[in-house]
């Protein structure tokens, strides 16, 4: 029987492990950190929950491919209760608010409602989303992919730029950010007007403990605590000098940080050239938990708020979100409330983070600022919380580099530009045949369906090379037995 070894407990090395145990391997996950889950994580702070990662997961509507791996890897299925947010996310100007609804008629009423000079574009996006619906293989949608290709030469800056009004410019730069190919936005608007994109209960470590537990009752083996610090075909080895030998070795790290260090090869030619298009950018943010003593209810999903001038430079954005957890009754105490905030940071800001991080005082200041700002913007926006709101926690690029090392602090791939179609690259390495990469890296942009299909797609690669290595075998056998 075959030993996998894989290095990294993320999503993409505990669905590589599931599926290899599935296949009939042996498997075993190394992992650096002192919990599984990679970026699917959340952590206690006092009495206090926070969640950092699942804002909307595809493939929660059982029609598509993702729902499948996720059954197969035990992150959604009976007995997995899913919470459907009616409201993606909401912007606001001048007293005037636009949110991302879940009903799509309702979307469309309230765009033209903000508008009527606009009411063309509005219509014609809708019209692209429905297209994106049947395209994604929805039930439901409109099969005109006509019009959802008009939109691949755009970014989401060509896409508001097409707008009058201000609140729809923003309602498109403010989501993604304005470099984003406007394709993206009408993926994620198909997927969540759908009736996919949701959340499971009991956020991303739940979900964690969930995969994880499905591969140790497959038999797979998960050692905690134990960064690899060189792979090589069918052997790695680890901080403390001790080593492991397998058939093959599954790399889930950002390659930029593991290629030439942990791996002596060089990045598979087709991740590389992803690393060197400048237009494919990597991005990472700043997030605070604001812990609020009231439970009142005051929006759902994302709030959008645009940062005044005089705080920009310092906080590298002109807008921040912020996130709400109702539907999580043990998240905060009762009577109480958690917020998050998200600042989305471009890779030479984030790398700024990583190096200030060096000098624990000025770090810890910054994050104290940050934390502050934060605090102050949202009690602003929701006066009836004010004097009531505490920051509890601030983390940075400079914290994703620590926990997961990947290079600049990323915890999602890249951001990809117009003309640009997604595809998920092979992690084959050179002149390695037994070795490779998976993970959110060979899909932009990343995150959990996309780390989930690169574990099943590697395993599908050993499985076909077993299958050779074992057809070679059997012709060598019947060669010497005629012989
Ligand atoms: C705040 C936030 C919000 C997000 N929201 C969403 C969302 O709403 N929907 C969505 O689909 N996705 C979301 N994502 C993205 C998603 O979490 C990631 O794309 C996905 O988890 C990546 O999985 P991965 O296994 O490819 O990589 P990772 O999660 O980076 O896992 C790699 C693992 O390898 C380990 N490792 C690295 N080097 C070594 C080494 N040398 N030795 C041993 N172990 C090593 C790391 O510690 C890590 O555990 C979000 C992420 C964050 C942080």
């Amino acid at each position: 029987m075959a030993k996998v070894i894989i290095v990294g407990a993320g999503v993409a090395g505990i669905s590589a492990g599931i599926y290899a145990r599935l296949a009939g391997y042996d498997a075993v996950i190394f992992e650096k950190h002192h919990t599984a889950g990679g970026n699917l994580s959340g952590w206690r702070r006092g009495e206090y929950f926070i969640d950092n990662c699942i804002h909307w997961l595809t493939g929660t509507n059982k029609d598509i491919e993702s729902y499948k791996i996720w059954e197969d890897i035990g992150m959604l299925g009976d007995g997995v209760e899913i919470f459907k947010p009616n409201v993606l996310y909401t912007v606001e100007l001048d007293g005037q608010s636009l949110s991302f609804s879940r009903d799509i008629e309702k979307l469309e009423d309230d765009m033209v409602a903000v508008s009527a000079e606009d009411e063309k574009e509005s219509r014609a996006f809708i019209g692209a989303v429905k297209a994106a619906q049947k395209l994604l293989k929805f039930g439901g949608g409109e099969n005109k992919p006509t019009r959802l290709l008009k939109y691949l030469p755009m970014t989401m800056g060509d896409l508001a730029d097409r707008f009058k009004h201000p609140l729809l410019k923003r309602f498109f730069t403010y989501f993604l950010g304005e470099k984003f190919g406007a394709l993206a936005m009408l993926i994620v608007g198909g997927t969540f007007c759908s009736g996919d994109a949701d959340i499971p209960y009991g956020g991303s470590v739940a979900a964690a403990e969930r995969i994880v537990k499905r591969y140790e009752e497959l038999g797979g083996e998960l050692v905690l605590g134990k960064e690899v610090v060189r792979a090589d075909d069918g052997k790695v080895i680890f901080a403390d000098g001790s080593e492991e030998t397998g058939d093959y070795v599954i790399i889930t790290a950002d390659p930029a940080a593991a290629a030439g260090r942990m791996v002596r090869a060089k990045m598979p030619r087709a991740i590389a050239k992803r690393y060197k298009n400048k237009k494919l950018i990597r991005f990472s943010s700043v997030q605070c938990a604001l812990a609020a003593e009231s439970d009142k209810k005051l929006f759902e999903g994302d709030i959008i708020i645009s940062i005044p001038d005089e705080y920009r430079e310092e906080l590298g954005s002109d807008r921040v979100s912020y996130r709400e957890y109702y539907h999580e009754k043990d998240f905060a105490p009762e009577g109480k409330s958690i917020y998050q905030s998200m600042i989305f940071i471009d890779e030479e800001k984030s790398k700024e983070y990583i190096s200030l991080d060096a000098d624990k005082v000025e770090y810890k200041e910054k994050k104290r600022r940050i934390g502050e700002i934060s605090r102050e913007l949202f009690e602003k926006r929701f006066p009836e919380l004010s004097g009531k709101v505490k920051c509890i926690d601030v983390w940075t690029p400079a914290t994703y580099k620590r926990f997961t090392g990947a290079e600049v602090g990323s915890f999602m791939s890249f951001l990809f530009p117009k003309n640009y179609i997604p595809l998920h690259v092979d992690g084959s390495i050179e002149g390695h045949p037994r070795m490779f990469y998976a993970g959110q890296w060979l899909c932009p942009p990343g995150g959990l369906p996309n780390a989930a299909k690169s574990g099943k797609l590697v395993i599908e690669k050993i499985k076909k090379l077993e299958q050779k290595h074992a057809s070679h075998a059997k012709a060598a056998k019947t060669v010497t037995a005629e012989g």
